[in-house]
């Protein structure tokens, strides 16, 4: 997508703070982190929220997720960690690029909404 902040970011156009890149998936760190680990994982393909995961397009989140276990390995999250993803105007989702949040490093609260 031509004007996607994310699809920019994943393409090496917009710098970001990477953490991890395979030939699907793009990591990088938040810009506004809300733990001391705060990353953002994403399919290197456009898929504008989990609202589009569908059959064609699922291979991509399981590859995220292989990504995040790896990931949070080795970010050293032994302790544990959230992985989040806002999907809409209620949840305040502000990119819409597919992207999963991993939040650790801290005693996390359990406020969920
Ligand atoms: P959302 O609110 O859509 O779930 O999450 C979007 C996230 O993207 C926010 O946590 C925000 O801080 C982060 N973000 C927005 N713009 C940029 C950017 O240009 N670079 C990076 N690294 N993060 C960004
Ligand atoms: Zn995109």
């Amino acid at each position: 997508m031509a004007d996607c902040l994310f699809c920019k970011i994943a393409a090496g156009q917009i710098p970001s703070t990477k953490v991890y890149e395979d030939d699907l998936v793009y990591a990088f760190r938040d810009i506004a982190p809300q733990a001391p680990t705060h990353i953002l994982v994403i399919p290197k393909a456009h898929i504008g929220s989990v609202a589009e995961v569908t059959p064609e397009n699922s291979h991509l989140v399981a590859r995220v997720f292989e990504a995040i276990a790896q990931i949070a390995q080795a970010e050293g999250l032994t302790q544990g960690y959230r992985v989040v993803s806002n999907c809409g105007a209620d949840a305040g989702q502000s990119v819409h690029h597919l992207h999963f949040h991993i939040l650790g490093g801290r005693q996390l609260t359990l406020e969920m909404a």
